[in-house]
């Protein structure tokens, strides 16, 4: 009977669509603080911005020196 078939097709696809992307807190990639919950797990805190910006800045310095 076709009706079978069909209730175990829908079957495995609720079993597909029952777990949720998981959802891990983000950790800064410099310095490992635990930051906003997202999908794609890169992110980088305030204070490591202002490190690698100022390390940026401090470096286009030196070259303008040389
Ligand atoms: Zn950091």
């Amino acid at each position: 009977m076709a009706t079978s078939k069909e209730t175990t097709e829908s079957a495995a696809e609720n079993r597909a669509t029952a777990s949720p992307p998981l959802e891990k807190p983000a950790h800064c990639l410099l310095c490992g603080q635990i930051g906003p919950v997202l999908l794609y797990g890169h992110w980088v805190c305030d204070h490591c911005k202002n490190v690698v910006h100022a390390e940026a800045l401090a470096k286009k310095r030196q070259i303008i020196k040389e």
